[in-house]
């Protein structure tokens, strides 16, 4: 009789699911068995200023990237000076530094010279503020939630500069990977039977070396198919980063999703005729979605393809 260990979520497991401590936030529907109505739509008041506070702080953050990714790539400093018109170097005031809206207030343009503002800045906001309540939403008030919404924040960070640049800058990478670590040794102690610290760092490193490692592989492949370099050094730090932070199960399965979609992403653009066949793409987003897709869903996912092909009678 063998026995399949993955289906059990408690031990030896790489990356924690289960919340720390009751979630009396959580949608309310979940939260009073008392019954009770007033209670019911208290807690349900609450639930939704949560949900809406969660969405705003994402924002803000979001509205921070908006400079790392612009920045960062060029060796700026990301705190000075305070944000500005490319163009006309007018300084953006209190109203018009206020993520997603505003944008909206300016109709997405330079309140002073009138040229346009990109539309990704609201669009890093509001993909920020969803993603922070994607992850509140699933792991609720806990330790887990403020490491994701780090990881998300380094993820969607590396996507933008990735697409920008066509490269992941090492100080992202290397600081995400030391972040990831940090992560798993202090989620580590948080739970009894939870495995212990050094073990944490240990699937935290074994995460970060397997996921270079089969960057690697994949990478050999793909240049034996398509006669060329098919991913860079970038992408090989970047699965090192999600093996840090998801543990070496996850983190497969992340680059698993990760290749799907960069397969077909790169099929349609070549389809649709918007990227030549030769042209590289950037592997970066497509790695990025894959792994923020296992850090929320990825649990169910392989439980779900255990029960699927390892059926216990
Ligand atoms: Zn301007």
């Amino acid at each position: 009789m063998v026995r399949i260990s993955i289906a059990n979520p408690g031990k030896g497991n790489s990356s924690p699911r289960e919340n720390p401590g009751s979630l009396p936030l959580k949608w309310g529907r979940h939260g009073s068995e008392s019954g009770e109505k007033t209670n019911l739509s208290a807690d349900r008041l609450l639930a939704l200023s949560a949900i809406g506070l969660v969405f705003i702080f994402g924002a803000a953050i979001g509205s921070f990237l908006n400079v790392v990714i612009y920045r960062l790539p060029a060796g700026r400093s990301l705190l000075w000076p305070p944000s500005s018109c490319p163009r006309c170097s007018h300084r953006l005031g209190a109203r018009e530094n206020v993520p997603v809206l505003g944008w909206l207030w300016l109709r997405g343009r330079c309140a002073h010279c009138r040229s346009r503002i990109s539309m990704r800045y609201p669009l890093v906001e509001a993909a920020m503020g969803l993603l922070f309540w994607l992850v509140f939403a699933t792991y609720g008030w806990s330790p887990t939630t403020w490491g994701y919404w780090i990881f998300f924040s380094w993820l969607l960070a590396l996507s933008a500069i990735d697409v920008d640049t066509k490269t992941l800058p090492n100080s992202l990478t290397q600081s995400g990977l030391v972040l990831g670590a940090i992560f798993q040794v202090a989620l580590a102690g948080e739970v009894d039977g939870e495995p212990t610290r050094i073990e944490a760092l240990m699937v935290s490193i074994v995460g970060a070396v397997i996921g270079i490692w089969v960057l690697d592989i994949i990478s050999l492949v793909g240049s034996v198919i398509l006669r060329q370099t098919a991913m860079g050094e970038g992408d090989a730090k970047l699965m090192a980063m999600m093996g840090a932070w998801l543990g070496w199960k996850l983190m497969l399965l992340a680059g698993f999703i990760g290749c799907a979609i960069g397969a077909f992403a790169g099929g349609g653009a070549i389809a649709m005729g918007w990227l030549g066949r030769r042209q590289p793409m950037p592997f970066g987003p497509s790695l990025a979605l894959g792994a923020g897709i296992a850090a929320i869903w990825g649990e169910s996912i392989l439980s779900a393809y255990v029960k699927l092909f390892f059926p216990v009678a």
